[in-house]
């Protein structure tokens, strides 16, 4: 089936990659995919496929569906917004064009064996702090869906080994002005609890599984040096590969806010800046086919020894129904790191393109046997079910 599955894929090959550069070269930000999503919705109408777009009461989601009768009911998801000032150093053109590669094949492949079931692309915007997914998700994108598969570009070719729950917060804090020189004793100041929310969560580090991840900026901070700042802002990302620790990293980051706030005088506000991330449950019978597809091509692979440290509102999917979300090396032997300028120029050039769509095929073939096999079928639920090991 791989064999054919590269056939089909090396067909439409020229304007996938018409696809992957145009989307390159016009990098959009979460929810501003215009073109993206229309480019992608073009290659599909013009190979005969119906898109629903806007879906979900999102712009720039979209959904297209081969439906070959009653049977097993598979997504493939395609994110394509790019990052603010780097352009895609995350490499979601790539992400785009091989869903639409392993869509067209598995859906050509269910033409020509006559294999009932449904194939689902779905077109999923912002990933990049936006929770395209998150929303997706809730608005029941998934309903009906049995089994899932993304693929994203990366350093090295790996299987899906989970990623962290991320919580975004921003906190301002709120205080009063005064001359800082001539009349100290009458002001609040706003930064000073910013400092000393910084300060607390740097000294719980100490006391937090490895697992767990917390970064913070600062937004705003005052003005000028002789003013007490009155109002100053953060952002923090908190993080937890074990979800068990959401909630608790959460909790005692608001207690350090209530601490900052006693310590200065100042009141804080919290809330949530974008839509939480869930961690991947990753699928250790997927994660196999995949890297089984992706070594017949030739690709060298690699297994990590932890989950990855990332986020990604994939995990918003895989929570819900069984899925991967797995890499494909985006250069040869450089290894560039995402969100890096180095990441953004490889994902325009040969091997990227040519790697994605290898795991373009490996993603169809997962496709093509979820639907076909149903004891493969029936593994891939059950990991999900007592919730497997990655790999
Ligand atoms: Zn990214
Ligand atoms: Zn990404």
């Amino acid at each position: 089936m791989l064999n054919r599955i590269i056939e089909i894929i090396g067909e439409s090959k020229k304007g996938l990659r018409e696809l992957s550069d145009a989307l390159w070269k016009n990098p959009e930000t979460a929810y501003k995919e215009f073109f993206a999503a229309s480019e992608a919705a073009a290659f599909l109408e013009k190979r005969g496929f119906s898109v629903t777009k806007p879906y979900c009461d999102i712009e720039t989601a979209f959904r297209c569906e081969f439906d070959n009768g009653p049977g097993p009911v598979f997504a493939i998801a395609a994110e394509y917004d790019a990052l603010p000032e780097i352009g895609h150093g995350c490499g979601h053109n790539l992400i785009c064009t091989a869903g639409l590669a392993a869509f067209l094949a598995t859906a050509q492949i269910m033409k020509e064996k006559e294999i009932k079931g449904k194939v689902i692309l779905l077109g999923t915007p912002a990933e990049e702090g936006g929770g395209g997914k998150v929303f997706m998700a809730e608005r029941g994108a998934l309903e009906g869906v049995e089994g899932v598969i993304m693929v994203h570009p990366s350093a090295k070719n790996t299987p899906d080994m989970g990623s962290t729950a991320n919580i975004g917060l921003e906190v301002i804090f709120h205080g009063k002005c005064a001359h800082a020189a001539a009349y100290p004793e009458k002001g609040i100041n706003a930064l000073d609890a910013v400092n000393l929310l910084f300060t607390g969560v740097n000294t719980y580090r100490q006391y937090v599984p490895e697992h767990v991840r917390f970064h913070g900026v600062i937004l705003e901070g005052g003005t000028v040096p002789n003013v007490i700042p009155d109002r100053a802002r953060c952002r923090f990302y908190l993080r937890s590969a074990d979800e068990k620790w959401a909630p608790i990293i959460e909790q005692r980051f608001r207690d350090i806010v209530k601490g900052a706030e006693l310590m200065t005088g100042a009141t804080a506000e919290i809330a949530p800046f974008r839509p939480a991330y869930r961690a991947r449950k990753p699928n250790c019978t997927m994660n196999h086919a995949y890297i089984e597809y992706m070594e017949a091509q030739g690709a060298a692979i690699f297994i990590p020894k932890r989950a990855g440290r990332g986020s990604s509102d994939f995990g918003n999917f895989s929570q819900l129904v069984p899925g991967i979300h797995a890499y494909f090396a985006v250069a040869e032997k450089s290894e560039p790191t995402g969100h890096s300028q180095e990441f953004a120029e490889a994902a325009g050039k040969d091997f990227a393109f040519e790697n994605a769509m290898r795991a373009a095929a490996a993603q169809a073939n997962v496709a093509c046997r979820f639907i076909t096999d149903p004891k493969f079928r029936q593994a891939v639920k059950d990991d999900f079910k007592k919730g497997s090991k990655a790999y």
